[in-house]
């Protein structure tokens, strides 16, 4: 094998749909004929933050959009086009903004200095909101209220978003969450910013 290191993802991929294929050989093929996840999971691309396998969720479950820093902007065609698809075609009901502590980019945004990282490139014009976040926090504040602030933008901006106003528009019963993931406890805490139709 060209490169060893990648055996035992493919091996335990093979290993798995066998499994799951014999304890219950329905599953799998009636997961390939559609898909009504509950919930839609937008959260951060850190490895350490495997959203089904913290809630132990099986595929089906939940629909998934991850960013760097996890930072749903308002501009964002990707993260939009996942909220779109997945609350008005596929009728996710629950909407969830996951931060998690020590997240690597609220770190590097929380150390940059207030005119931020280097223009021109992917990560520094990503991060730019969140280096303005972090400057709009008092002086006391520390990575993880980056991290708490960052998913308040987050619900905020989902909210406001074409998506969610026009699911509302239509009398669909959809709440936007925030939630934290503790990855010392591996415990998900509601940070209580939910919303919901009036
Ligand atoms: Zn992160």
């Amino acid at each position: 094998m060209a490169h060893p290191e990648l055996a035992p993802y493919l091996s335990g991929n093979a290993q798995w749909a066998h499994q799951t294929a014999a304890a219950d050989p329905t599953f799998l093929p009636q997961l390939a004929t559609g898909q009504a996840p509950t919930v839609l999971w937008i959260g951060c691309a850190d490895s350490r933050v495997p959203e089904s396998v913290i809630m132990q969720r099986k595929p089906g479950d939940v629909f998934v959009h991850v960013t760097h820093s996890c930072q749903f902007q308002a501009e964002d065609d990707s993260a939009n086009a996942v909220l779109n698809y997945g609350v008005l075609h596929l009728g996710a009901t629950h909407v969830a903004i996951v931060g998690h502590t020590a997240c690597g980019g609220c770190n590097a945004a929380f150390a940059a200095p207030r005119d931020g990282a280097a223009p021109g490139n992917h990560l520094g014009r990503f991060l730019a909101p969140l280096i303005a976040l972090r400057h709009s926090l008092p002086d006391t504040a520390t990575a993880d209220d980056l991290v708490r602030a960052n998913v308040a933008e987050g619900v905020k901006n989902a909210v406001a978003s074409e998506t969610i106003q026009t699911a509302w528009a239509q009398g669909k019963k959809v709440y936007v969450h925030g939630w934290l993931y503790d990855l010392k406890t591996g415990l998900l805490q509601d940070l209580h910013y939910s919303q919901g139709p009036q």
